[in-house]
């Protein structure tokens, strides 16, 4: 499976200035990420690629665009967001350090950078949206009505991106204070 992440440099080798663009899709072959947000086996990967070379190696700089599987810090729901990294690299021809990639023959293998990248941007404390006001902390149920009816409704990336819109629309009129007895 690594081989799916390898990529032939050999049309740009040693030609500076040579630059190539390819979109690739991996299917992961396992999780990416070990805390409460990850990138599960079988998610797919989809990554804009482009191959610069320039004396020095070969330059990659890619975007990562997937499906992050998480669980909210606050309300512990499970639910599903858009994911997006991107990440650039020097694979020299001669790696003078014992943390530069490298060419090897006539590839570079990119699964290094992409699950080092994927795995630092992967949200440390995940939050099903940017509002959500978490567990009543003596119930353990969630604080108010609005957050109440979320709980029926699936998180589709659709409308995690719908709340991202009206919590910027509602900012300066305040967070409702929860309940107090
Ligand atoms: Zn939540």
């Amino acid at each position: 499976m690594a081989r799916l992440y390898e990529e032939s440099v050999r049309d740009i080798m040693n030609r500076p200035g040579e630059m190539r663009e390819r979109e690739i899709d991996i299917v992961v072959p396992d999780r990416f990420g070990e805390a409460l947000a990850s990138i599960p086996e079988g998610e797919k990967l989809s990554l804009d690629v482009r191959l610069e070379s320039v004396h020095e190696g070969i330059l990659v700089s890619a975007t990562v665009r997937s499906t992050m599987h998480a669980e909210c810090g606050r309300c512990l729901r499970d639910f599903t967001a858009p994911f997006e990294v991107e990440f650039q690299e020097l694979f020299a021809y001669t790696p003078t350090e014992a943390d530069e990639y490298g060419v090897h023959g006539d590839h570079v293998d990119l699964e290094p950078p992409l699950r080092d990248a994927v795995v630092l941007a992967l949200p440390f404390q995940p939050v099903c949206r940017p509002d959500c006001p978490g567990l009543d902390p003596e119930s353990g149920e969630l604080r108010d009505a609005e957050a109440a009816m979320a709980t029926n409704v699936d998180v589709d990336p659709r409308w995690a991106a719908l709340a991202d819109f009206k919590a910027v629309e509602s900012l300066g009129s305040g967070v409702p204070e929860s309940e107090s007895n």
